[in-house]
């Protein structure tokens, strides 16, 4: 099953997106996750990526790309995967569907999760993220068991450079411009499932499960 989560920044597809990974035993690929630990670790990939994440503008296709298709071509997402942050531009949504017709493959379903812009800036500005293993919380709707401590690994919790509110706010901006098209794209090759991201996480996920079946 290979899928993609459609929505804003902060609607909860992260989340979403290990929950189903693990439910149904595909990998969860997060390009945000995979620049950020070439961040950390201080990679010239890394270095690049950086420029543009801590503006809140998205990381030239042609890396991003690049970084993908590395990725699914690893022997773990044979059996699928759920992508969760790619694609964000329709010429990267392009690139994905071409590589997967080379194998006379398709991306199966894409889950919009839907959450309107007057909820984002608020839900960001309480989200925190564990930069170890990538999992993130919300102080108030996702706490983790201790505060301020993460509950896979143990790592302290952090607020992102890019969930700051300035950078909140142009992360918006760039989604409507260039992400929210992808939503139409899906729609046009009949895969697109809309869920209400509003709802408690719980919710969402079991909205999405009687989706996937
Ligand atoms: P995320 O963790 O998915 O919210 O991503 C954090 C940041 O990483 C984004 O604001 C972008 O700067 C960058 N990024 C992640 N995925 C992509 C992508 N598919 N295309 C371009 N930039 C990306």
């Amino acid at each position: 099953m290979k899928l993609v989560m459609l929505g804003a920044p902060g609607a909860g597809k992260g989340t979403q997106a290990n929950m189903i990974a693990e439910k149904y035993g595909i990998p969860h690929i997060s390009t945000g996750d995979i620049f950020r630990a070439n961040i950390k670790e201080g990679t010239d990939l890394g270095k690049e990526a950086k420029s543009y994440m801590d503006k809140g503008e998205l990381v030239p296709d042609e890396l991003t790309v690049r970084l993908l298709l590395d990725r699914v071509s690893k022997d773990d997402c044979k059996d699928g995967y759920v992508l969760d942050g790619f694609p964000r531009t329709i010429p990267q949504a392009e690139v994905l569907e071409k590589e997967l017709e080379k194998n006379g493959d398709r991306i199966d379903k894409a889950v919009n999760v839907d959450v309107p812009d007057e909820n984002i800036v608020n839900r960001m500005s309480g989200r925190r993220a564990c930069l170890k293993c990538g999992a993130t919380y919300h102080i108030v709707h996702i706490p983790p068991r201790k505060e301020g401590i993460c509950d896979n690994c143990g790592s302290e919790l952090v607020q992102r450079d890019d969930d700051k509110e300035e950078t909140v706010k142009n992360r918006l901006k760039v989604y409507h411009e260039q992400t929210a098209p992808l939503i139409e794209f899906y729609s046009s090759r009949n895969v697109l499932e809309t869920v209400d991201g509003t709802k408690p996480s719980e919710d969402v996920f079991a909205n999405i499960c009687s989706i996937l079946g």
